[in-house]
């Protein structure tokens, strides 16, 4: 069976001697892996089309076995992501994210369209950290955890809202607050920005002026709520902590 997707590449690792592992976020597929023959070969055509970071037009061929990426043509490379230590590291984190929180074969056309934008930005715009909170927060919600921020998930009261439950996915009263176990606590800044990130189109948040704490609280929140529930599936936790302390010293992108 023979199959063609606009993809974004995440990944790729070495497979045999001449090929290599890819891994790809489809627009209409979700996540797959699919092996690049020859690409290591210096006039392999399909060596520009799937290194990292590369949004590219694939041809795959579909067994039984491994998915055969056969063809393949560069779309746009956020290649300016390269340049500088702040711009790889979070474009990685942003892959890796995708990486360890995507099921195979799952497709999420929403999530997919904003990834191009963030990637986009931080390519021609440079580093902010809003575009960052903006990518993590799509990822939530296309994953089906938006918070619940506009009353008590326990006693459905809307005013006096005090923490956020992390196992409850959502905000409790004062009231209920006693009661709560893996809580964070949220300024009325802070509160308003999520709401922000999970309404509004990216170059309304990258313009929002934010104070120092509320970026700071917002952050915390952010990667305090994805840990949760992504870590205990995919020991995600790991991964961003060294992912956002140092790049590799020996990362090669493809
Ligand atoms: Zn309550």
């Amino acid at each position: 069976m023979y199959l063609r997707s606009r993809a974004i590449v995440i990944k790729n690792m070495d497979y045999r001697e001449s090929d290599k592992l890819v891994t790809i976020f489809c627009e209409h597929e979700g996540k797959m892996k699919a092996v690049a023959r020859g690409i290591k070969k210096p006039r392999s055509s399909l060596r520009a089309c799937v290194q990292p970071f590369c949004h590219s037009s694939l041809f795959f061929s579909r067994g039984k076995g491994m998915n055969l990426i056969t063809q393949g043509k560069l779309l746009e490379f956020y290649g300016n992501t390269r340049e500088d230590f702040e711009r790889s590291l979070y474009a990685l984190y942003l892959m890796e994210l995708l990486d360890k929180s995507l099921m195979e074969g799952i497709a999420i056309p929403r999530l997919y369209t904003s990834t191009l934008e963030v990637l986009s930005h931080l390519n021609h715009s440079g580093y902010n950290p809003m575009l960052i909170r903006y990518f993590e927060m799509n990822l939530l919600v296309n994953l089906g955890y938006s918070p619940l921020l506009h009353h008590c998930v326990l006693c459905g009261k809307k005013d006096d809202l005090k923490v956020f439950s992390l196992p409850d996915g959502g905000m409790l009263c004062r009231d209920c607050s006693y009661q709560a176990s893996g809580a964070v606590s949220l300024s009325k800044e802070t509160l308003a920005l999520i709401g922000l990130l999970g309404s509004s189109r990216l170059v309304t948040v990258e313009r929002v002026r934010v104070s120092n704490k509320a970026q700071k609280e917002l952050e915390y929140f952010l990667e305090k709520y994805l840990e949760y529930y992504l870590e205990r599936r995919f020991n995600l936790k790991k991964a961003m902590s060294i992912l956002k302390r140092s790049m590799p010293k020996d990362t090669h992108l493809i």
